[in-house]
């Protein structure tokens, strides 16, 4: 546990938030992009740590969260199917569609089976010659180069019985959609230092320039996030919009070149609905026409992007999660940085992790699961002057 240890020295972390304090001359709004990043700022209380000026908002960077409810209706109506085995990471189980969620298919029979990568999924295809296996691919650009390879290899294999539903999703667009919002609030980010390793900080030079905001690629443990802060407000306050690489002990800027050929040979970018947001132009991945027999939509006849808001129902019941979610749940506009999951009226009462509203309290990588497992013990904690990494 060496370098786990040596990024969560509580010594350091307060000298960082002292010099930070030093350095900040005027109020700041900054946003962490990703929900593990905003897991680690909760858990450690490290927005607590920070000077009053400073603000730490948090965005969209939850794959489960933001996958559009059709794309779940979808994979509800594909589980359900007798021939399907329906593979998914585990989270995507309990999130909402417009009427059930995958769990519900599960339990009423469907073969719902929950995987660790997607070639687990090309295992049970292999093993499983009779049935038709579906992988959800859901993510960001870090689990495209996984599935990517899951479709290749299929082919390679000559699998007839494997297919994605996916639902990959592209995070500088979401960054240009956030900063293009009227509602704009952002003034420098801390980019996800995973989504860099695979595709490099190209893209991030160009949004930097064009909205003139600094982007700071950041790692995960409390040390490399309160760096990124610090990065970011040296640029803000001294007027400088650039690119820099806190993450460097793993991102390389070019990124990893052979994923990125993988990617770019299985996927087309296209555009995406994501959850609570709607859609942004060219922020998503799809399969290219060349392996359109490992697109479950194609295979199923299904529509590719048939997301609209959920119809909202005159009466709200407890069974009718989207409803509720439509009419209660501020989830879009916590994934956009709007809101906090505090400031949601139903936060900790109608919505718990054990009976929640909307996706960002499903996610384990939700803002408002995040708070609900963090917050109250970490006020505790730091109104008692124990704070401990
Ligand atoms: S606390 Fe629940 S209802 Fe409120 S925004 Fe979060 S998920 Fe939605």
């Amino acid at each position: 546990m060496k370098y786990v240890d040596e990024y969560r020295d509580a010594a350091a972390a307060h000298r960082y938030a002292e010099a930070i304090a030093r350095l900040t001359t005027r109020p700041w709004c900054l946003m962490e992009i990703c929900g593990g990043q905003t897991h680690a700022i909760v858990k450690y209380g490290i927005d607590q740590l920070l000077p009053e000026p400073i603000t730490l908002i948090h965005g969209p960077g939850c794959p489960v969260c933001v996958t559009p409810t059709a794309l779940i209706d979808q994979a509800i109506t594909l589980a359900a199917l007798p021939q399907v085995i329906f593979c998914s990471f585990g989270d995507m189980l309990r999130v909402p569609g417009s009427q059930r969620d995958l769990f519900s298919v599960k339990a009423a029979g469907g073969d719902v089976r929950i995987v660790y990568s997607p070639l687990d999924a090309v295992k049970l295809a292999q093993e499983n010659p009779d049935r038709e296996v579906i992988f959800f691919a859901i993510g960001f650009e870090t689990t495209a180069p996984a599935n990517a390879m899951a479709v290749y290899q299929a082919q390679q294999q000559g699998l007839k019985n494997f297919s994605l539903l996916v639902s990959q999703v592209l995070v500088p667009p979401a960054i240009a959609a956030i900063l293009s919002a009227p509602e704009n609030r952002v003034q420098g980010f801390l980019a996800a230092g995973h989504v860099c390793t695979v595709m490099g900080i190209q893209a991030y030079q160009s949004l930097a320039q064009q909205y003139q905001v600094p982007i700071v690629v950041t790692g995960f443990e409390p040390l490399d996030i309160l760096q990124g802060i610090y990065l970011c407000i040296e640029q803000l306050e001294t007027g400088r919009t650039e690119v820099v690489n806190q993450y460097s002990r793993v991102v390389r800027p070019e990124g990893n070149l052979v994923a990125q050929q993988l990617i770019e040979t299985v996927f087309e970018v296209v555009p995406r609905q994501w959850r609570g947001i709607g859609e942004i132009p060219q922020s998503g991945l799809a399969l290219r026409s060349t392996y359109a027999a490992f697109d479950a939509q194609k295979r199923f006849g299904l529509p590719r992007e048939t997301d609209s808001p959920p119809e909202r129902a005159p009466q709200l019941t407890s069974s009718n999660w989207a409803e509720t979610e439509a009419k209660t749940c501020i989830s879009g506009l916590v994934l956009q940085g709007v809101k906090k999951p505090s400031e949601c009226p139903a936060f900790g009462t109608d919505c718990t992790p054990e009976h929640p509203l909307g996706a960002t309290m499903v996610s384990s990588e939700g803002a408002c699961a995040a708070y609900y497992r963090y917050r109250t013990p970490v006020l505790n904690i730091v109104k008692e002057g124990a704070i401990n990494f």
